[in-house]
């Protein structure tokens, strides 16, 4: 039996059942590859969920790691952390933000968006104003608060009763938004690029017609940007692309550039609602994740990263398109930076798990739409390679419609 059998026959019988599991066991990465137990090595266009944007093992982050851990692991948030002040510097310098509230995750940064945008909007405006306006097709987290806020039933099936409060309109339509709003609503949440949802891209003008509508009726604008900040996009944040700011903005996943963290960043005039002893998290902004990610912040600021991703971005998303008058199963093609999109007219998953035994990552969201979101720091070659892979799977498929 195979190292990797040996694993997958125990990780069924013990690991809870939450994800169906590709059969590979993962042992190292390096840059844009990640190697499996056995020795096989896979180019990965996954890249943990657009979390290893620096490439698996980047020795920035890594030294820091190792630096830190050897230094000071936890400390309580009831006392002041050096790393912690540092990255809330950094990012509030480098963003709309005036304060950081830090915890471990994606969906917690939501939390904290939420929990914020509801007490401000109820000590400004009364109790009834707690409504949240989310997009269809959203992704904001598996808590339940985020499962709430995601415009997704599947996501609450058997989970109710869900938090109240949320309402759902299409991504896109700014009438919609507009009839959802009553004297209840206190914010609106958007991922300003769709990730989960299918790679979706907002038309121009559409988060500016969603700023004026919060400033009109003076409503909290939260951007999740967990999957598409941190230079996913070619700009250190995807809002910084657009001619809008939010009010409130949560990031997880590459702040670290691995390493597990959440932040949720917020102006001056919301940050007093979340005073002492009203919010908090025992892990969030400890010394270990904090200096990790302070090493990966000064990558992305370095600039060649981000650089490297509007080049590449725009190769691949060049190269996929002409794939388009070859396959007659391509609906449609579409990213933003290295987030890229391509809808099939046909289902995904097949491609997906032949793609693997291939020695590729991709995934599938949405049933029909494979994303790419390689490493920013993915090179020429690497793209080519994997359109090698995937152009040799499509071969297969056209031959049999
Ligand atoms: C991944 C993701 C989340 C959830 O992050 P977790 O760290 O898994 O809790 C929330 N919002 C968006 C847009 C995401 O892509």
């Amino acid at each position: 039996m195979s190292a990797s059998q040996n694993w997958i026959d125990r990780g069924l019988n013990r690991v809870a059942t939450t994800y169906g599991r590709y059969p590979l066991v993962a042992a190292s990465g390096e840059g844009c590859w990640l190697t499996d137990v056995d020795g096989k090595r896979y180019l990965d266009f996954l890249a943990g969920v657009a979390v290893n944007n620096l490439g698996h093992c980047h020795p920035r982050v890594v030294e820091a790691l190792q630096r830190q851990a050897e230094t000071l692991l936890h400390c309580s948030n009831f006392y002041h952390i050096p790393q912690q002040i540092e990255l809330a510097e950094k990012l509030c310098a480098h963003s709309f933000g005036d304060r950081v509230f830090f915890c471990n995750s994606g969906a917690e940064a939501n939390e904290a968006a939420i929990k914020l945008a509801r007490k401000y909007s109820v000590e400004q405006h009364g109790e009834r104003r707690t409504d949240v306006i989310t997009a269809l097709s959203s992704f904001h987290g598996r808590t339940l608060g985020g499962i709430s806020a995601t415009g997704q039933d599947k996501v609450r099936l058997g989970f109710g009763p869900v938090v109240p409060g949320f309402h759902y309109v299409p991504f896109n339509d700014i009438a919609a938004l507009k009839q959802a709003i009553t004297p209840q609503t206190c914010a609106i949440m958007l991922e300003p690029v769709q990730g989960e949802g299918g790679v979706n891209i907002p038309s121009p003008g559409y988060l500016r017609a969603v700023r004026e509508l919060c400033d009109a009726h003076d409503l909290l604008l939260i951007f999740d940007e967990v999957q598409v900040g941190c230079g996913r996009t070619g700009s250190l944040f995807a809002y910084q692309q657009e001619d809008v700011e939010p009010d409130l903005m949560t990031l997880a996943k590459a702040l670290a550039g691995g390493p597990p963290i959440g932040a949720m960043i917020c102006r001056e005039q919301h940050a007093g609602a979340l005073g002492p002893g009203t919010h908090g998290s025992t892990f969030g902004g400890n010394p270990l994740m904090t200096a990790t990610a302070l090493a990966a912040m000064d990558v992305y600021l370095q600039g060649d990263v981000l650089n490297n991703c509007r080049e590449m971005g725009q190769y691949l998303l060049n190269q996929l398109d002409a794939l388009k008058s070859r396959y007659n199963f391509i609906a449609d093609v579409r990213g933003r930076g290295l987030i890229l999109g391509l809808e099939l007219t046909i289902e995904g998953g097949e491609i997906v798990k032949t793609a693997l035994q291939r020695g590729l990552l991709i995934n599938c969201t949405v049933g029909k739409v494979l994303r790419f979101v390689p490493p920013l720091t993915v090179t020429k070659e690497e793209i080519d390679q994997m359109l090698e892979i995937l152009t040799g799977i499509f071969d297969e498929y056209q031959e049999q419609t």
